[in-house]
């Protein structure tokens, strides 16, 4: 069967459902394909920063899409020596001072559902295996054997983008963590914050409260470290631990369903080629520690949906909005990708890491900026500004 659409999208993950939906809304012939029949759960802290929140408020689509998701006040921050600070999000003209813990399946499902209202067609079960570039576009061939011709392919298929590495853009991932995901009852009511855990070896946990006595967890480590050891004994080893998890997480059985997935980072070299563009962790992505995969996922399709619906006309003016596209994404993540390295690197270091605790914990308002960074409110240059300000 062969078949033929404006716009191919490949991923139905939130980069992907805002692109399709979108790109709909302009008249577009937009198909998108997803891999799974149903969206389940993912590997994911299903926490969405501030930033994130402003976005979908500026797309008119918060409300729809996040309907009964509990807000979150600011992030607590344990250090490997046990301190905790709690944090929480500045507010600022722009930004709402709270994030939304995401129930991640209602979400991405919600924006899908959507896209087809808006008149894209939404193929669930279908899966990329392999591309031809075309004089018109691109033709991408389905698992089935179906084909599909398209003349602008996106890419939104997540940290292993098979589009990536088939348009030839993938490179090796910048470092190679493992990541684990559980969600756990907690023996305490949940409170309204996020939580990132350092522990002395260099590896973390982050929680979110994802229900009233639910908490989303989520690992990070190097793959040697679970060379010895399972997924539930390395989560176990840290929660049981720290005086701060002991008390709120039960140690997890065999009956628990933890989900790992390797790795935990992807780069590229470009995020667009002719007639091509890769959204979301696609295009990119560090590592969870800053919490800011779903928001780079809408930020990044809001940002190359706006380009292409305004050059659609011809091919010259597309592909250089494709091109602006890219900018635009180097632009706006060059700082953030800058801090999130060097958190990599003192995270790594015990001492340094207590010691930046301790810094953070010196005045409520040095915390509150940092956070505000991690939440995309600031940006690293605002936020230092402002903790030199607290400090004085
Ligand atoms: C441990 C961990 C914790 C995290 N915590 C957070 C957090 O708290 N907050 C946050 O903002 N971000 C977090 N992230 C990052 C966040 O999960 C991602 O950045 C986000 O899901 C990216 O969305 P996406 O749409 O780009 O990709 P995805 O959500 O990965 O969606 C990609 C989709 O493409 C589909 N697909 C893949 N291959 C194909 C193919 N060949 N054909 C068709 N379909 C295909 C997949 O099935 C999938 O549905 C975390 C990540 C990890 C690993």
């Amino acid at each position: 069967m062969h078949t033929t659409c404006d716009v191919l999208i490949i991923g139905g993950g939130p980069a992907g459902g805002l692109a399709a939906l979108r790109l709909a809304k302009t008249g577009l012939a937009v198909t998108l394909i997803e891999a799974q029949p149903v969206l389940g759960e993912r590997v994911c802290g299903a926490y969405l920063c501030p930033a994130g929140v402003a976005l979908l408020d500026e797309l008119g689509l918060r409300t729809e899409l996040t309907v009964n998701m509990r807000s979150l006040l600011g992030m607590v921050l344990v250090s490997p020596k046990r301190n905790r600070l709690q944090t929480r999000f500045p507010s600022n003209a722009r930004y709402p001072d709270f994030g939304i813990s995401l129930r991640r399946p209602d979400f991405d499902h919600a924006l899908l559902h959507l896209a087809a209202q808006h008149g894209a067609t939404i193929r669930m079960g279908q899966r990329l295996q392999g591309l031809q570039q075309t004089r018109a576009g691109w033709s991408a061939q389905l698992a089935n054997g179906e084909t599909i011709s398209t003349r602008l392919l996106i890419g939104a298929d997540g940290r292993k983008s098979r589009v990536a590495r088939l348009l030839n853009l993938a490179t090796e991932p910048w470092q190679e963590r493992v990541a684990l995901h559980v969600d756990v009852p907690s023996f305490q009511p949940t409170e309204p914050f996020g939580e990132m855990h350092v522990f002395p070896d260099g590896t973390y946990i982050g929680l979110n409260p994802v229900g009233p006595h639910t908490l989303n967890v989520s690992a990070l480590s190097d793959p040697a470290e679970l060379q010895q050891t399972t997924a539930m004994e390395f989560i176990n080893r840290r929660t049981q631990a720290s005086e701060h998890l002991r008390p709120r997480i039960a140690p997890l059985t065999n009956a628990a369903s933890v989900r790992a997935t390797f790795p935990a980072a992807a780069s590229v070299r470009d995020v667009v080629t002719t007639n091509a563009a890769l959204i979301g962790d696609a295009s990119g992505f560090l590592d969870p520690l800053t919490g800011e995969g779903i928001y780079q996922a809408l930020w990044t399709a809001r940002a190359l949906t706006n380009e292409v619906s305004r050059a659609w006309a011809n091919d010259t003016a597309l592909n250089a909005s494709l091109r602006r596209y890219a900018t635009q994404r180097r632009r706006e993540h060059r700082g953030k990708r800058w801090c999130c390295q060097a958190f990599q690197a003192i995270i790594r270091r015990p001492r340094l890491s207590n010691a930046v605790h301790d810094l953070l914990s010196l005045r409520e308002g040095i915390g509150n900026s940092f956070i505000g960074m991690i939440g995309n409110i600031y940006t690293p240059g605002q936020a230092c500004w402002n903790m030199m300000k607290a400090l004085a």
